[in-house]
């Protein structure tokens, strides 16, 4: 894969629609993507819109898409928020938490290191304990910010994660068991959280589940791989019912449906391209007569173009 279509997968990824940054994939090949202008630009931009989604758990949704999607669990133990967009951006955060409920922000989960989720760290890690899996801090220390061709401001020290984990960990807060779960394979990153708040049947899945339609990106820089968020993507399914709010790494609010409808759509389109390779075809040859009609994206999609998935997946299979 060129630097180029990486840079344009995760372009596509990242601001699913965002007209204001078309310019930036126009950047050539050996360039950087630079990322604080990009967050000071959404720190400009962004509008929270607030959903409460039970007693204690909200959803804040960034317009325009500059960021992804924020949970909130607000309550009588205090407040904890999944994900942290970037830090010119925190302070619209702070206020929108705010709103809901006045306080200290205690608790910080990052779904993956990615500068769009856990770019904010630093803003909050001084008074808040930020939770993710160990991999999440070992990316963050080695200052990286998403693919290899982006470039940034290093982390300080306080944006990194105090309390880590491999598999999964649960807080006992506002009431409830708020589960965050690695589903034991490299998906989206080689650090991906789904967390469960458990009697507010409310889900945040991070960007295993864009909720756009079309095909996710997966950052290969780290071991993603397109297989492992198709198996973590069956867990997940496992663990909601038909009631369940999912919020989705970007886009709007989901169903198991929704997700259901994800899951099959990578499994089958991922079941295609094997089952050409294994038939001895050529990854330029199926990337030349491209997937079968039934696989077109659907919804905002695609996240990455047909021919940046077929390559992701092509990847996955000899991993
Ligand atoms: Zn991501």
């Amino acid at each position: 894969m060129t630097e180029r279509t990486l840079n344009n997968g995760f372009f596509l990824t990242c601001t699913f629609l965002a007209v204001a940054f078309t310019a930036l994939a126009a950047i050539p090949a050996a360039a950087q993507l630079d990322i604080d202008d990009w967050a000071r630009q959404a720190g400009e931009q962004i509008v929270w819109r607030q959903t409460q989604l039970s007693d204690t758990v909200y959803l804040l949704l960034p317009e325009p898409g500059l960021a992804g999607n924020l949970a909130v669990s607000a309550g009588e133990d205090g407040i904890l928020i999944v994900d942290d967009a970037m830090i010119p951006v925190a302070p619209k955060i702070k206020a929108a938490v705010a709103k809901i409920q006045e306080g200290r922000i205690d608790f910080v989960v990052n779904s993956h290191y990615h500068f769009d989720h856990a770019g904010g760290n630093a803003a909050f890690g001084a008074d808040s304990a930020i939770v993710a899996h160990a991999n999440v801090r070992r990316r963050l220390l080695e200052n990286r910010h998403a693919g290899a061709n982006f470039s940034a401001t290093p982390f300080p020290p306080e944006a990194l994660p105090i309390v880590t984990f491999n598999e999964s960990v649960t807080l006992h807060w506002n009431g409830e068991a708020i589960d965050v779960i690695h589903f034991g394979n490299p998906a989206h990153t080689d650090g991906d959280a789904a967390v469960h708040f458990r009697d507010s049947n409310v889900v945040h899945a991070g960007d295993q589940f864009p909720n756009l339609g079309g095909y996710p990106y997966i950052d290969r820089d780290v071991g993603g791989s397109a297989l492992g968020l198709r198996d973590n993507m069956a867990q997940l399914l496992e663990i909601v019912d038909e009631e369940t709010r999912i919020i989705p790494g970007h886009g709007p609010l989901a169903t198991k449906a929704d997700l259901q409808k994800y899951h099959d759509y990578v499994a089958e389109t991922i079941e295609y391209i094997a089952e050409q390779k294994s038939a001895g075809r050529s990854l330029e040859e199926v990337r030349k007569d491209g997937l079968p009609e039934k696989f077109a994206p659907y919804g905002n999609g695609p996240l990455s173009p047909e021919p940046v998935w077929i390559g992701y997946v092509w990847a996955s299979l000899d991993d």
